[in-house]
């Protein structure tokens, strides 16, 4: 299990020269982007990065996240705990032009130094990977085990007249003038 946070930065390319494993931990409360689609502050993210270069000489950077993090059920509105994962090759980029011609299985790294921010990557593959609606298994959801419990609401009857029956009446009323 690790246990060492994972560090803020990296050389990428000398990393992937290397052929470098860099792995560790981070809280919800490092990736503040990330933490502001969570119920709390409770969870652990661990990362493993493998750098390398490929046969085109690009420096790839293979991102493996597993994370459990705590987020609200949109059928009862509590906390509940979500297993979030991701498993994606990025490739070192130095502009859109060369992002825009990486083969599809390839996600663009846009490296702007030459030292790369590590916890921002990570963040952006957990939002990708968080699904936007979270809900608990039905048998263990509040709100399902509710619904299940309490019989259906009855029809509400149909308290309006009868247009029928007031023109009847009506017609009833004129014959009694005449
Ligand atoms: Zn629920």
């Amino acid at each position: 299990m690790l246990t060492e946070p994972l560090p803020r930065t990296l050389d990428v390319r000398k990393a992937a020269v290397r052929g470098a494993r860099v792995s560790g931990v981070l809280k919800p409360l490092d990736l503040q982007r990330f933490r502001s689609l969570l119920a709390s502050d409770e969870g652990r993210v661990e990362v493993v990065l493998d750098f390398s270069k490929d046969e085109e000489d690009r420096y790839l950077a293979h991102v493996v996240v597993d994370a459990d993090v705590r987020v609200t059920c949109q059928r009862c509105l509590e906390e509940m705990t979500r297993h979030v994962a991701c498993d994606n090759t990025l490739a070192v980029v130095l502009s859109d032009a060369q992002a825009a011609a990486l083969p599809r299985h390839l996600d663009p790294l846009l490296l702007e130094d030459q030292v790369c921010a590590l916890w921002p990557l990570v963040e952006d593959e957990l939002i990708l990977a968080l699904p936007p609606f979270s809900y608990h298994d039905s048998d263990t959801c509040r709100e399902s085990i509710a619904a299940f419990n309490t019989p259906p609401p009855e029809e509400p009857g149909d308290d309006r007249p009868n247009p029928f029956e007031v023109l009847a009446q009506l017609k009833a009323g004129e014959n009694n003038q005449e």
